[in-house]
């Protein structure tokens, strides 16, 4: 990605930039430096279109929804051939998150209205003559700002899940795949006749700023807490709601019983693929000690022939945002200075574009390895010697996103107890492809929720509407009330509440 400034048609100079393949460098597009005026006048198109789409109703929504699905998967290849070139990940990688993204697009669609649809609920004894109902309205125009690693599974979170609960949306991609963004959003406008129901605006860090503080309703971002924490202080100017979904430290914990070769499967999946591009990809893995030696033989089996390249036989692409080369080089470097074992690749591992994979083994838990987010090809393996120190260490950290564990007795038990948003019992990251799941972390990786029926609530206020029945046994609210009602009202919660507390 590179910023230049080019003239347009009309002379007058406007800034561009390119996204470029990171295998070769190769320039995949150029796109406009959307400035704070285009961005307001975005916002301002997606206001208006937000009546319309607002007004439309679940039904002729989800309608829309389901087309723009059936669109998208017609044209996969497509898609995944630009997302391949601008991330440098391999074509099936690429594939299969549009795949899951696909899902997830019509989950949104088809159960919006059962969500969010007006609710009948219990009034209570001292309301009896009421009717109580609760119903989630669209906030109107909600901001999404997105990072690389997954440019379209990732967004699609926000972007259908905002779209489905009656929102229209802004979107700033990633600088590093704006060409992803544009194709998502070229494609929705032809399902919708043009109308400005999902519109992109590219461009770097600034026009990200722009979008936090123009008039919209809500901001959802996914990338690094560093950037988070400036989103949310653009946002606190206009008092505009943030979703914040930011990085992980996940481990995978191995217990005594656990199936090893699935387990060791699991794992280098996990940290290995997109290049350990991925928030909830396992960073550590936690190992008990009984079992450590047999597993390091099964994951160092497993990984023979797992190489990073740029030719159809790499699993592993290139490292797609070049300033990550240097942190993953330096958490390498930090590890193995404080003692780690090298099991595979060590800082030689490290290239100038790809990072071949690397296993250490006996990470202090104060290097860099283990306390902060490396996003590369590293596992950090260490044994622990029971389940009560595996998710101790696991849980010192400051980041909670997500998890796994393989065991065959203690599964449910230890996922339980492993502060995190999600966890996943004897496979990796499972609950991505679930669509009734809420998705999202605690601590530095955020707060808030995509996917599932939270994730549509996340995008829509509750709204409360009581409607009297009948006329109440005791008027409350007014100026009338006297004494003999106040004296009934104290009587009448003593019974209801004065007596020992039980749940049954
Ligand atoms: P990043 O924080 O560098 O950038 C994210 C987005 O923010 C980009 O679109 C960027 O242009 C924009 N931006 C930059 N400065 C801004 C500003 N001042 N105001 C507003 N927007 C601004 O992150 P990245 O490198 O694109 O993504 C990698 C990070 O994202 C990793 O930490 C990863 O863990 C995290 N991530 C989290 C999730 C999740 O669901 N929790 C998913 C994917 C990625």
């Amino acid at each position: 990605m590179t910023a230049t400034l080019e003239p347009t048609a009309t002379e007058a100079p406007a800034e561009t930039f390119d996204s470029l393949n990171p295998a070769n460098g190769d320039v995949v597009g150029t796109h406009s430096v959307a400035s704070k005026a285009d961005v307001d006048a975005a916002v301002a198109r997606a206001r208006e279109a937000a009546a319309w789409w607002g007004e439309l109703g679940f039904e002729e929504r989800a309608e829309h929804l389901l087309t723009w699905r059936s669109v998208v998967t017609r044209r996969i290849a497509q898609l995944a051939d630009l997302s391949h070139r601008e991330t440098g990940k391999p074509h099936g990688d690429a594939q299969l998150e549009i795949v899951l993204a696909i899902d997830h697009i019509a989950w949104a669609a088809k159960h919006a209205r059962k969500v969010l649809g007006p609710h009948k609920v219990k009034s209570g004894l001292l309301m009896a003559n009421q009717a109580a109902t609760v119903e989630y309205k669209p906030l109107g125009v909600v901001g999404v700002i997105g990072p690389w690693n997954y440019p379209v599974f990732k967004r699609m979170g926000s972007i259908a899940y905002a779209l489905g609960a009656g929102n229209t949306v802004v979107f700033k991609p990633s600088e590093f795949t704006p060409g992803v963004g544009q194709w998502l959003a070229d494609s929705f406008s032809e399902v919708v006749h043009g109308r400005p129901v999902l519109q992109v605006v590219t461009g770097l860090g600034e026009t990200g700023n722009a979008l936090c503080t123009a008039d919209i309703d809500k901001l959802a971002f996914t990338g690094s807490g560093r950037t988070g924490k400036k989103v949310m202080a653009a946002c606190a100017e206009n008092l505009t709601p943030v979703l914040i979904e930011a990085g992980g430290k996940d481990s995978l914990i191995v217990d005594e019983d656990a199936d090893l070769p699935k387990a060791a499967e699991a794992a280098l999946w996990g940290g290995m693929s997109n290049a350990g591009q991925t928030c909830i990809g396992t960073e550590r893995v936690y190992v008990h000690e009984r079992v450590f030696d047999a597993f390091m033989t099964e994951i160092l089996q497993q990984a023979k022939g797992l190489r990073a390249g740029a030719d159809a036989g790499a699993k592993i692409g290139p490292i797609t945002m070049p300033s990550q080369i240097d942190v993953i080089r330096s958490h390498v470097d930090d590890a193995i200075a404080k003692g780690a074992n090298v099991a595979l690749g060590g800082a030689e591992a490290v290239g100038e574009r790809f990072v071949q994979p690397i296993i250490l083994t006996h990470v202090p838990e104060d290097s860099t390895e283990i306390t902060e987010e490396t996003f590369g090809p590293t596992l950090a393996i260490n044994p622990v010697g029971s389940m009560d120190e595996a998710v101790a260490l696991t849980n010192a950290t400051s980041y909670g996103l997500a998890g796994a564990v393989f065991s065959k007795k203690h599964g449910m038990d230890v996922a339980r107890r492993i502060r995190s948003g999600m966890t996943s019992v004897n496979s990796v990251i499972a609950f991505a492809g679930v669509p009734t799941l809420p998705f999202g972390g605690v601590g530095q990786s955020g707060f808030g929720r995509i996917h599932g029926p939270d994730g549509l609530k996340e995008f829509t206020y509750a709204k409360a509407i009581t409607r009297q029945k009948f006329k109440p046994i005791m008027m409350l609210t007014s100026f009338a009330r006297d004494a003999k009602t106040d004296a009934k009202v104290a009587q009448l919660i003593t019974v209801l509440h004065g007596g020992k507390q039980t749940l049954k």
